[in-house]
């Protein structure tokens, strides 16, 4: 895939930019509690967030509470569970697309693969978000098929749908994606009348980049991996390095 190596836009104050996190702002790590954020990052961010008066979200898989967790002191506009959760304004509260509880399921899922794998580092890591749960197999690849099967089978009675990602599936509510997330937030009044740019890595983001580049906008892909984007960034080192171009650092 030959894809253009993005660059920043030419008019930057007119855009609205959508992140995802892991393997997007920050290296994939081995646990997703272990990846690193640095306060380089952390500035980064909170810079460009003003820059654009707000109109910077972080799309992501987590819940949003994981993200405040991450960058605090800074809380972003964002879509938390691929937009099952929804934050428009810094300091807002967080709303729900839906009302589902899939504790249960991941309860029964944590004790088919066995405690909660906390204390294994080996282990296949349920991951409980309330209203997903992620399946995690990154140490055990060769179970793949049976985390899949697993997980299908835990959610059985759940209006939910399964997505695979990187060494993960996640179910998820049915119907919401990063794409729907993207769309909602543009109507909201710091994003409306902007350039959407949405960036991300993995499949799930796929929904965000085809949302952005359909509303006049910009998809870009890092990493490897064919693409619906049009544009393309190496790794999350090329990524800060794009948007300190935006702030206008060097
Ligand atoms: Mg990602």
């Amino acid at each position: 895939m030959n894809l253009t190596q993005a660059a920043v836009p030419e008019s930057p104050n007119s855009i609205a930019l959508f992140l995802d996190f892991d393997g997007t702002l920050v290296e994939l790590a081995e646990r997703p509690e272990q990846v690193i954020v640095t306060n380089d990052l952390r500035q980064l961010l909170g810079d460009l967030f003003q820059q654009l008066h707000g109109a910077l979200a972080i799309v992501s898989g987590r819940p949003l509470a994981a993200i405040d967790a991450l960058l605090q002191p800074l809380q972003l506009p964002g879509a938390g569970l691929h937009g099952v959760e929804l934050r428009d304004a810094a300091g807002a509260g967080i709303s729900a697309a839906i009302a589902l509880d899939l504790r249960p399921a991941a309860d029964a899922l944590r004790r088919y693969f066995g405690g909660d794998g906390a204390a294994d580092s080996s282990a296949i890591l349920v991951e409980d978000k309330v209203l997903a749960i992620a399946v995690h197999y990154r140490q055990q690849p060769h179970r793949a098929d049976e985390a899949e099967r697993a997980l299908r089978a835990a959610v059985e009675s759940f209006p939910v749908e399964i997505v695979a990602g990187k060494f993960v599936f996640e179910a998820r509510p049915r119907g919401i994606d990063k794409g729907s997330a993207l769309r909602r937030l543009m109507q909201m009044p710091a994003f409306a009348g902007r350039q959407p740019v949405f960036i991300g890595d993995d499949v799930t983001d796929e929904d965000g980049m085809a949302a952005a580049q359909a509303l006049g906008g910009i998809g870009i892909k890092v990493g490897q991996g064919s693409s619906i984007a049009r544009e393309r960034l190496h790794d999350p080192a090329a990524v800060s390095k794009w948007l300190c171009g935006l702030a206008g650092r060097k």
